[in-house]
């Protein structure tokens, strides 16, 4: 009677085990959504002081010496920070949009289908189980235990057969104002030295003071992602002098190619 009995128990517990790890992977799910939320954070603030200290440099570049050199600036900076952070922000909320009605879709559709045509939707499992190596007999014991908890077997579908999460938690609005945010963050660092000091002094300043921003932000990221910090600093460093260095070149050359000259000071 007891032999009898002990391998039932055990193999209750092997179905119940993918809820049990389920909790496991709930949270590892959680820190994974937050170092991709701290990534939203880097890659917005990244942008927003990439775009205006091309932008700055640019402007201050072909301005040099002219009387109206800081009011320009600082009015191509403050509207390019504006513009892109609506651009941005709007961007990412309509990407989102997309991507979650796209899902939804997608699970609607799954939902009818396992619905209204179980044994396809059966066989579909057992196809992918076998595609996997899991041998037939044990692939079609499989399918029809999963089958059983109609949640697990709707979520195994999903994720086995379009990639996609059963319960996608995706908030466009919120993803909007995170890029909207973040990238006005960054944009407004390399004009804060233009509000409170003008001339070379302005633009040194502001040089400066977004190379220590962007390296902060490459170790962040580093330290997020797993990378090594130096190389991470490095990298973002590197982007910030090429956005410069093209800010710079733009602002030498543009007054010549459209022979503007703004009256000097
Ligand atoms: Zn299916």
């Amino acid at each position: 009677m007891a032999e009898a009995t002990s391998p039932q128990t055990k193999r209750g517990a092997a179905l119940h085990n993918p809820f049990a790890a389920g909790s496991d992977s709930e949270s590892e799910r959680e820190a994974l959504a937050r170092r991709s939320g701290i990534r939203e954070v880097v890659f917005g603030v990244q942008d927003g002081l990439l775009t205006t200290m091309g932008l700055t440099t640019g402007v201050a570049t072909a301005t040099a010496g002219a009387a109206v050199a800081h009011t320009t600036i600082l009015i191509a900076g403050l509207a390019g920070a504006l513009a892109g952070m609506v651009s941005m922000g709007t961007g990412a909320y309509l990407a989102g949009c997309a991507e979650r009605d796209l899902k939804r879709a997608a699970i609607h559709k799954e939902r009818g289908e396992l619905e209204s045509q179980p044994l396809a939707e059966h066989e579909e499992m057992v196809g992918i189980l076998t595609d996997r190596g899991v041998p037939a007999a044990t692939a079609e014991e499989l399918s029809r235990s999963l089958a059983q908890y109609p949640q697990l077997w709707e979520e195994t579908h999903l994720e086995k057969e379009l990639g996609i999460s059963s319960n996608p938690h995706e908030s466009p609005v919120r993803d909007g104002l995170v890029m909207a945010l973040t990238f006005l963050i960054g944009a407004v660092i390399p004009i804060v030295p233009y509000i409170v000091t003008s001339g070379l002094d302005a633009v040194v300043g502001s040089l400066l003071l977004s190379a220590v921003v962007l390296v902060g932000v490459g170790v962040g990221k580093a330290a997020v992602i797993g990378q090594k910090l130096a190389l991470g600093g490095t990298q973002v460093l590197g982007v910030g002098t090429a956005a410069a260095l093209a800010g710079y070149v733009l602002g030498v050359l543009l007054p010549h190619v459209f022979g503007l000259r703004l009256p000097p000071a």
